[in-house]
């Protein structure tokens, strides 16, 4: 008997995370290795002990603190269980059969995933030849049936970002009502004196399409708990609230982001110290021969083609969990000194 189950989804993926095994060095999933604070502890503690009681629906405190962090109104965020939920819920409010959504190729797996689930088309624009999102060939690529928009920036898997030129010049060209959702899940890792860095939260004020999606998952090393949120035109947000599950930032989850802003300057600080390690890294990996882009996230990208399944293959041989994507290149976490130096020692060693 065949189950009524849609027949469309026979031919998607499940998201594969990477796989991982005891001993092993994990570089696959772009987490933080430093445990929690231990202010994030106490407040998960204290909040474990009403989890008898469902979490507030509206994540209230939590909504606060981030108005008061980011300088906008309650109203302009949405909070979600990761800002994989608020890709999908963006989706969800925007497209249908017959409508596309936009957005670089090699990016975040769940932009074309999501699409497929939400019976709507992805539409995917390579990258240009320095694997950076090509906003020209997007702008050129909007038709009447386009929905939505991601712009993946730091981009995953290649950690590389947009002119803050570059996103105006588009954002001038995409019509004024069609949503354009930054994802900035890795914003912390870009260097404050990049040249050309975005300021998506003063964009938002004269792109009121604009939606910044960020996350606690990274820098602030909160993966485990899944909290993400959406800075959107009071609009969306009244949309996103209609097709959010209810409940579903969980009680801890929203104790422990609250905390994890409290604590901001040393979570920063360690993110300060990824950034430098990332830089070293990827000059060192130059040094050897490797093709790196140019990465603002807590990740690098080697571009191997068509040798990026046997590196990870050896990689995993040598203890160490990296992200391969066939035929294009690996992904690897950048993390503390010790791991890293670990990483680079097999990297040395692949090479000879
Ligand atoms: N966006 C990008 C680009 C990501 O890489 C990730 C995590 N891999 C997410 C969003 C989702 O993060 P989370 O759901 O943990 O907030």
């Amino acid at each position: 008997m065949t189950l009524r189950i849609r027949p469309d989804l026979d031919s998607l993926p499940a998201y594969v995370p990477g796989k991982t095994f005891p001993g092993a060095l994990k570089l696959a999933s772009n987490e933080v290795t430093e445990p929690p604070l231990p202010a994030v502890v106490e407040a998960i503690t204290a909040a474990a002990t009403g989890i008898n009681r469902y979490p507030d629906n509206g994540a209230v405190a939590l909504t606060e603190a981030l108005a008061v962090k980011l300088g906008v109104t309650t109203a302009e965020i949405q909070t979600g269980d990761g800002s994989v939920t608020l890709c999908q819920n963006l989706i969800t409010i925007t497209s249908g059969p017959g409508d596309e959504v936009l957005f670089g190729w090699r990016s975040f797996e769940t932009y074309p995933l999501a699409t497929r689930v939400a019976g709507a088309t992805p539409v995917q624009v390579p990258l240009t030849g320095d694997a950076v999102y090509d906003l020209e060939a997007m702008a050129t690529a909007i038709t009447d049936r386009t929905r939505l928009i991601f712009v993946c920036n730091p981009n995953n898997p290649t950690g590389t970002i947009v002119s803050a030129e570059a996103l105006r010049t588009f954002l001038e060209r995409v019509p004024s009502d069609l949503i354009v959702a930054l994802d900035e899940a890795y914003i912390e890792y870009v260097r404050p004196d990049a040249a050309h860095a975005v300021d998506a939260l003063a964009l938002r004020r004269e792109f009121p399409n604009l939606v910044v999606l960020r996350t606690f998952s990274k820098a602030y090393g909160l993966a485990g708990l899944r909290v993400g949120y959406a800075v959107a035109d009071p609009a969306v947000v009244a949309a996103l609230s209609k097709v959010h599950v209810p409940f579903s930032v969980n009680s801890l989850a929203q104790a422990a982001a609250i905390a994890a802003l409290g604590a901001q300057d040393q979570l920063l600080a360690r993110t300060d110290a990824v950034t430098v390690e990332r830089d070293r890294v990827s000059d060192e990996l130059r040094a050897l021969g490797y093709p790196v882009s140019d990465s603002q996230a807590n990740f690098v990208w080697l571009a191997l083609g068509d040798d990026a399944a046997a590196f990870a293959t050896a990689a995993i041989e040598a203890g160490l969990v990296v992200r391969p994507f066939a035929g294009e290149g690996v992904r690897v976490t950048i993390t503390v000194p010790a791991e890293n130096d670990v990483f680079l020692s097999f990297a040395r060693s692949w090479k000879s």
